[in-house]
């Protein structure tokens, strides 16, 4: 118990002490105010270029299947960037996501979903929602909110330091850990007000009329009063639309044309022919998003009917093909399975979900190598507890308990339900070998004076035949007997009086021995 207050301090410490050496003053490049920066702009800079493919995987994963659409994209950007005048390493992608949605990291990473880009009319628009996103990175939006979750993390650590013999159960955050929970700490309303303030000057000074902005702002109040709300989560749950929000946009659009930098295009041309195939292809889309929901709700018959009909508009979507291949698993038809996740990985290698999806397909037929090998390459795209899961039950089947350790290790670093069974997965393993670990002793005199023995069982599952060594000093040597328990469950705790004359008794120690594992009552 000591031993884990120690080391939640010290972990406390350790967090602390870097916010210290981090902290700093500096200017804000957008709006010239000087902050306290805790990180600095190469650490912004770095976060963002290490998170942008892990963030990218857990928002659905690049869209692959129209380049030309990205590289449009991305050059559309790049004049905005410039308008910025900060300069930072940014990048544009498009993600296959149907959800309306774009979001920035630090250090100028920029992201639009294919779902936003189908609802837009012209490139002034897509200069809109691409300016708003260069104002996030510019202003270093991203990192404030960075630095407010470094903050929340001290105050976490400390909440743990101060409730005794609790073990701080976070640790240190996985490397796409950090890029969800980026993905999820949304912007103060002060920085989307910053955001759509510079953002909208800076369309205007890379060429575009910056009305774009108030027609985007249209099409947004428009969809939040006529779609249904699962349609908008993401960028309308970040950027609550609002008359308000239409009128500062037109305001300032009224303010930057008597500036006179307004008055630049709005690209409708440019704009139609660069997604005219993601067009062409959205009615797939369409039926694609009702199979998904169809397979989210478990009718798996109804679900392969229209991820059917979107195959029979367009075969060249490596998701359709991947969905039909969940279904397949589903139905316990892993040959099928197999086919369809073959077709999605044919079309688009740069998925972690069909890597992972085939890889425990395989597993189910006993195909461990190719299982093993699909697996590996999924976490490396993005690592899942699913996939560190799978690989830990695989390493065991194959008697690699030294491995299977290791990986059911990452795995329960997870949160959820597959973070749980990971963990207990690793206490199986441990347990037998190491039952200090699980196994909490304590040998004392009690308010009788008596000496006493404390049994408790951590692990989290029920314990067996557990046998405790307890060894006393006395004034005439040292005696040592054995205590044996049946059993314990998850959590229960046993005292047992020991048979010895207090008064003769100088030092007293009780460790586990043996455990074993009982079948669950
Ligand atoms: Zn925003």
């Amino acid at each position: 118990m000591k031993l884990s207050q120690y080391r939640s301090a010290s972990r406390g410490m350790g967090v602390l002490a870097l916010l210290l050496v981090v902290t700093g003053c500096a200017v804000n490049p957008v709006t010239g105010q000087r902050e306290i920066a805790l990180v600095s702009t190469s650490q912004e800079i770095a976060i963002g270029q290490e998170q942008f493919a892990p963030a990218q995987q857990i928002q659905g994963g690049p869209y692959n299947t129209d380049p030309a659409l990205t590289a449009y994209v991305d050059q559309v950007g790049q004049k905005l960037a410039a308008a910025s005048g900060v300069d930072l390493p940014y990048e544009f992608v498009v993600l296959n996501n149907s959800m309306p949605n774009a979001w920035a990291l630090p250090g100028g990473k920029i992201a639009i979903n294919r779902g936003l880009l189908t609802l837009m009319r012209n490139e002034a628009e897509l200069a809109a929602v691409l300016g708003h996103e260069v104002a996030h990175a510019a202003a270093r939006h991203g990192a404030k909110r960075l630095e407010r979750g470094l903050l929340a993390q001290a105050v976490l650590v400390a909440a743990a330091v101060g409730t005794a013999g609790q073990e701080y159960a976070g640790g240190v955050l996985g490397s796409a850990q950090l890029a969800a929970s980026l993905l999820n700490q949304k912007n103060s309303r002060d920085a989307e007000r910053e955001a759509d303030f510079y953002g909208t000057r800076f369309m205007a000074q890379a060429g575009y009329d910056p009305y774009g902005a108030v027609t985007l702002q249209e099409i947004f109040v428009k969809l939040s009063a006529g779609r249904q709300s699962s349609f908008l989560e993401g960028l309308m749950a970040t950027h609550p639309p609002s008359e308000e929000r239409l009128a500062n946009n037109r305001m300032l659009v009224k303010q930057l044309r008597d500036e006179g930098t307004a008055g630049g295009v709005l690209g409708q041309p440019a704009y139609a022919r660069a997604t005219a195939g993601l067009r062409e292809v959205q009615p797939a889309f369409n039926a694609y998003d009702e199979a998904r929901d169809l397979y989210e709700d478990g009718d798996y018959d109804a679900a392969l009917a229209k991820v059917n009909t979107a195959l029979a508009i367009s075969n060249r979507e490596a998701l359709f093909h991947g969905l039909r291949g969940s279904i397949r698993y589903k139905q316990s038809r892993y040959d099928d399975a197999l086919t369809n996740f073959d077709r999605a990985i044919e079309r688009d290698s740069g998925y972690f979900v069909y890597y992972l999806s085939r890889g425990l397909t395989f597993a189910k037929q006993q195909q461990n190598g190719r299982a093993k090998s699909d697996l590996s390459q999924s976490v490396r795209l993005l690592p899942t507890a699913s996939a560190y899961q799978a690989l830990g039950q695989l390493a065991e089947a194959e008697g690699d308990l030294e491995a299977a350790k290791q990986y059911y290790a990452q795995a329960g670093q997870g949160q959820g339900a597959e973070g749980q069974a990971a963990r207990l997965s690793l206490t199986r393993l441990e347990l037998p070998e190491q039952p200090a670990k699980y196994i909490q002793t304590r040998v004392g005199l009690d308010d009788n004076n008596r000496y006493v023995l404390l049994v408790r069982n951590n692990a989290g599952l029920a314990v067996k035949d557990v046998l405790v060594r307890v060894e006393l000093q006395t004034t005439e040597g040292v005696r040592t007997t054995s205590q044996r328990l049946s059993y314990l469950a998850p959590g229960e705790s046993r005292r047992r009086v020991l048979e010895v004359n207090p008064a003769v008794v100088q030092r007293a120690a009780a460790y586990p021995v043996a455990a074993g594992l009982a079948p669950t009552r």
